[in-house]
């Protein structure tokens, strides 16, 4: 549903990511992992239309995208839901209201439709209908990132973009983070890109994983696949994660 070719990315004089090709099948989910730096926010951005690669071309469900503001474009992007790696919900407002916020721009329903909606999403997410009402800076980490998911998935995408979703939770709210990940595939049929750097996310949502190291990819493949690997890279990465 994504296929990424000849990627490139450079910032300033600096290469991050190094022609690179990439597929995201249907239904999967595909994981993104490499050391900090490697360029896993900025591959997954432009896979999510977020931003343009230096060079290279991206094309969802089939189509070549470029990311500026033509109309087709604009209804190929709802077709993606992202999380970013901050969260990102507005401070100041509600997570019902963060969560209307997508919907109240990319559509004409009635506020209190917007609503409705908004409310299913935070019950999807997995969170209490209290916290609706909730501001950012009272929600634990776990229920912050849950109502950045609820945002994430307003639109009904088909691609969930998922960056470090389960980074800064304890063990057991980044289990539930998995969990969701699974569920939220599952339900809506989603296909789920996602970064991570936890290696037991890894184990309990990737279908594959793409490993990133020095701009290029390094090696792509399941997570038995990965570990099974004689390429010094792919074993350094894993070994200092055991
Ligand atoms: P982390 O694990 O810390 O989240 P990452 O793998 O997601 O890292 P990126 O955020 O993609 O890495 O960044 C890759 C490199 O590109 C870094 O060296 C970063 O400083 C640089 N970089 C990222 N975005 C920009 C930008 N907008 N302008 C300049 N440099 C950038
Ligand atoms: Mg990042």
């Amino acid at each position: 549903v994504v296929c990424g070719r000849g990627l490139s990315m450079c910032f300033g004089s600096r290469l991050v990511l190094d022609n690179l090709d990439l597929d995201v099948r249907a239904g999967e989910v595909l994981a993104i992992v490499g050391g900090s730096g490697s360029g896993k926010s900025t591959l997954m951005r432009i896979l999510a239309m977020l931003m343009a690669p230096s060079s290279g071309t991206v094309s969802l469900f089939g189509k070549e995208v470029s990311v500026n503001e033509d109309d087709d474009d604009v209804t190929l992007r709802r077709r993606l839901g992202i999380m970013f790696q901050q969260g990102a919900l507005f401070g100041s407002q509600s997570v019902l209201e963060n969560v209307c916020v997508p919907l109240l721009e990319h559509t004409s329903l009635s506020r209190p439709f917007v609503e409705q909606l908004a409310t299913l999403k935070i019950a999807l997410a997995g969170l209490n209908p209290d916290a609706a009402t909730l501001y950012p800076r009272q929600l634990s980490g776990g229920m912050r990132k849950r109502a950045a998911v609820a945002r994430g998935i307003a639109l009904d995408p088909e691609i969930l973009f998922l960056d470090e979703p389960s980074s800064g939770l304890d063990p057991i709210s980044a289990d539930a983070m998995d969990e969701l990940v699974l569920q939220l595939r599952d339900t809506l049929q989603l296909t789920v890109v996602l970064v991570t750097h936890d290696m037991n996310s890894l184990w309990r949502v990737a279908d594959r994983i793409v490993l990133l190291a020095d701009a290029r990819i390094a090696a792509i493949g399941s997570l038995n696949e990965l570990l099974e690997s004689d390429n010094a890279t792919v074993r350094s990465f894993f070994d200092s994660r055991r």
